[in-house]
């Protein structure tokens, strides 16, 4: 069996690695130039599901690795005001809930994958051909035979489109805008909570900042932060403003915040701030099984508020693993892990947006 897989982001080389472990062929065409082609962004969350997941997709060897490149536990979440007085406490349970900066965790899951992803490889369609097998063409006027066709092309999925063309996805009306700034200078402006865990600051109004570390001996430590507000209080055309002016107008806006949140800001690597408009899906219909299929943000994306996406997007790969390499028929096992990764997913995508924007639940299909 011959394995093509659409995209080389969290869990299409999760699945890669799993694939490879159990000696499946399996290929990755991904449409990055390289794994630096394009800023991979920066703090993910990582819990149970993760690791779980990482413990059977990657070898023991690279599985060893993880700890070299996650932070310290996080054992709380902390709501803060923005005069820095704590509003409430969660306690986080999960004892492998933790931090990765996401370009380590990229080269961990690429190690021992040279050959198998194909940079500069932009899937455009597929198509059918005789005797189950199924053709890749890539943009480049190239293509490809395999066996199963899996579609881990994140939120704008294109293998999506051409599957399942009425599977949708709504803007959230949340706009944020996202940065860093390197530890080492601001140390002693970080608010306490947070070398426990993450902290949500609220005006309780408008403005959200959301903080948290990555501390870990794979990248320089630095602390995260997003700034985010309903669509239109930041200003139009966030995602057409320069960096320098994307930083300028947190600034502006923490204007009248805690000093120490402020320095946080002031700190940070301007050239590294971006926007973007959070979009999640619609949960669509079960679909008949066939070669062809789906995981993580390619038909589940949702709001990053409970930082579940990278978390799914394993789990899925880890499952999909499993039933592509189980004793028995293909298309059943391929229908099982759908049912199992939709009813997770689905229910994921309903909580992000309920943690976020819970008016536009009703605008979801009623749970089957
Ligand atoms: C700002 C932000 C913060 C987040 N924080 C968290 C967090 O704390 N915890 C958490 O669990 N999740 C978090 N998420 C969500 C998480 O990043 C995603 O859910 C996760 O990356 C999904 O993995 P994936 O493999 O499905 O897709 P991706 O990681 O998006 O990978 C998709 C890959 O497909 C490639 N691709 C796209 N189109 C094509 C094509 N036509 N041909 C070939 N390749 C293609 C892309 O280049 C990319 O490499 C966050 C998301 C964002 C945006």
């Amino acid at each position: 069996m011959r394995v093509l897989v659409v995209g080389g982001g969290v869990g299409g080389l999760g699945l890669a690695q799993g694939l490879r472990r159990r000696g499946v062929d399996v290929t990755v065409f991904e449409r990055d130039a390289g794994p630096r082609a394009r800023r991979q962004g920066y703090r993910l969350h990582l819990d149970t599901r993760a690791t779980s997941a990482l413990r059977s997709c990657l070898s023991p060897a690279l599985f060893a690795r993880l700890p070299s490149i996650t932070g310290t536990p996080s054992r709380r979440v902390t709501v803060l005001t923005p005069q820095l007085k704590t509003l409430h406490t969660v306690e986080i349970t999960d004892p492998d809930s933790t931090s990765v900066d996401r370009g380590a965790l990229r080269s961990l899951l690429l190690a021992g994958l040279d050959g198998t992803v194909h940079f500069g490889s932009a899937f455009e369609r597929y198509a059918s051909l005789p005797g189950n097998r199924i053709r890749v063409h890539l943009t480049d006027g190239s293509h490809a035979d395999g066996d199963v066709l899996v579609g881990a092309d994140g939120i704008g999925s294109r293998v999506r489109a051409q599957y399942l063309p009425d599977a949708r996805l709504i803007d959230v009306g949340t706009h944020c805008i996202y940065g860093r700034t390197p530890l080492e200078g601001v140390r002693s402006s970080v608010p306490p909570p947070l070398w426990d865990g993450f902290c949500p600051v609220t005006d309780r109004r408008r403005l959200g900042l959301a903080l948290g570390l990555v501390r870990s001996a794979a990248v320089e430590d630095y602390v995260m932060w997003c700034l985010s507000a309903r669509a239109g209080v930041l200003g139009p055309d966030l995602e057409s403003l320069s960096p320098a002016a994307l930083h300028a107008l947190v600034a502006a806006r923490l204007a009248s915040w805690h000093p120490n949140l402020r320095h946080l800001i002031a700190e940070a690597t301007v050239a590294e701030t971006f926007a973007l408009s959070v979009r999640s899906s619609v949960p669509c219909p079960r679909w008949t099984p066939t070669r062809v299929t789906l995981l993580g943000d390619a038909i589940h994306a949702m709001a990053p508020s409970q930082g579940s996406g990278a978390n799914l997007a394993l789990l899925d790969a880890a499952r999909l693993c499993e039933a592509l390499t189980c004793p028995g028929d293909l298309i059943p096992a391929i229908g099982a892990y759908e049912t199992h990764m939709t009813a997770t997913g689905f229910a994921a995508v309903r909580a992000s947006l309920k943690a976020s924007r819970p008016s536009l639940l009703g605008r979801l299909p009623t749970r089957r």
